[in-house]
């Protein structure tokens, strides 16, 4: 492990909301409150019942679970975290957790590229929440860490009264980039059957063109439509988040293209989206000297680290890939070289 430890490398696909550690939840959680302030989607607040057994599914996600009922796991946490007090300081523990060392031993990752949807609450603003989570992103260093901000699929294009729309997002970004702050990226994420991708074009290309990078959750699943993957493909991203399910066009296009590729191993396996480990799609990148980043995705439900995901590449088979330590830093150093910091 320690081999691991030490070896230069950068996390670059994980969720916010996703990596908060348990210690921290189940401390808002004793001091949780329902009250009408902490309902979401004008839904009746969660009792302190709905809490614990929220808490309870996060921490246990497993046989009875699946990528479509993963979404709804986030309400727990998305009650928990409504306040900007509650919000640093979720932030700082998931930046602590990838970013700060442990007694003797080095930090999860060399790099972070920490990414989040924009959620107004109801003491919070979209634009509060971000400049919450950027202020805490910017403790660190350029070269430590950088924010990325997620474009969830259900959200409303250009017009919502109760929500955060794409329209708001993007420009929030181009903006916070213009202004010197350290807004790396854009993102596309959440329900991966949800929304009209073909309405996001102008969207990304405004963000492109401020020189943010892209990075598009794909083909999660086998439900969406190969058409859908190569018009999110047309929007020339510069990276792919799990990207599962390519047919062969899909394939060759982003080889031929070099789009690196986020690759999330246990995240995949517990969504069921993937059946082994022999049988996911790293094999096909490898094969071809393709770049990929192994990530976390979801530290807390998929209870894994970025130390875990690396260990599962060089464990022997059928608990890892096998692969040799060679091939592993080549992964790493690729991981290093995915960086939109590098684009920037
Ligand atoms: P947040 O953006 O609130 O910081 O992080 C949690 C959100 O990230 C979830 O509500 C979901 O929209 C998105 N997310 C987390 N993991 C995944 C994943 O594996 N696939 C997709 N498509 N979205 C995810």
């Amino acid at each position: 492990l320690s081999w691991i430890k030490n070896l230069p490398k950068a996390e670059l696909h994980a969720h916010l909301n996703g990596c908060v550690p348990i210690s921290v939840l189940r401390e808002f959680a004793q001091s949780y409150q329902p009250h009408p302030s902490t309902s979401l989607n004008s839904k009746p607040p969660l009792s302190h019942q709905d809490i614990a057994a929220g808490l309870y599914t996060l921490e246990n996600f497993d046989k009875s679970q699946d990528i479509h009922s993963f979404f709804s796991a986030f309400e727990t946490v998305y009650t928990l975290i409504s306040t900007r007090e509650a919000l640093a300081t979720a932030t700082r523990a998931v930046l602590a957790q990838f970013l700060e060392s442990n007694t003797a031993d080095p930090p999860e990752c060399t790099y972070l590229e920490l990414r989040t949807t924009p959620r107004p609450t109801s003491t919070l603003s979209a634009m509060e929440y971000i400049h919450t989570v950027l202020s805490e992103v910017e403790k660190y260093p350029p070269n430590r860490a950088a924010l990325i901000l997620s474009l969830d699929r259900r959200m409303s294009v250009d017009s919502d009264q109760t929500a955060v729309t794409v329209e708001e997002t993007i420009d929030a970004a181009v903006q916070l980039k213009k202004q010197g702050r350290r807004i790396v990226g854009v993102d596309l994420c959440g329900d991966p059957l949800a929304g009209d991708m073909s309405l996001l074009e102008p969207y990304i290309a405004k963000a492109k063109a401020a020189g943010l990078g892209i990075t598009l959750h794909v083909a999660e699943t086998p439900k969406n439509p190969p058409e859908e993957t190569l018009q999110l493909l047309s929007y020339g991203p510069h990276r792919l988040g799990h990207a599962t399910f390519l047919d062969e066009e899909a394939k060759e296009k982003v080889v031929k293209e070099r789009i690196a590729v986020e690759l999330c191993l246990s995240s995949n396996l517990l969504c069921k989206t993937v059946p082994t480990l022999s049988a996911h799609h790293i094999a096909f990148y490898l094969e071809r000297n393709h770049s990929v980043a192994v990530c976390t995705d979801d530290t807390l439900p998929f209870r894994t680290s970025l130390t875990a995901e690396y260990a599962l590449l060089l464990a022997s088979p059928p608990l890892g890939l096998g692969l040799s330590e060679a091939q592993v830093a080549k992964i790493a150093k690729g991981s290093m070289d995915a960086a939109f910091t590098v684009l920037n």
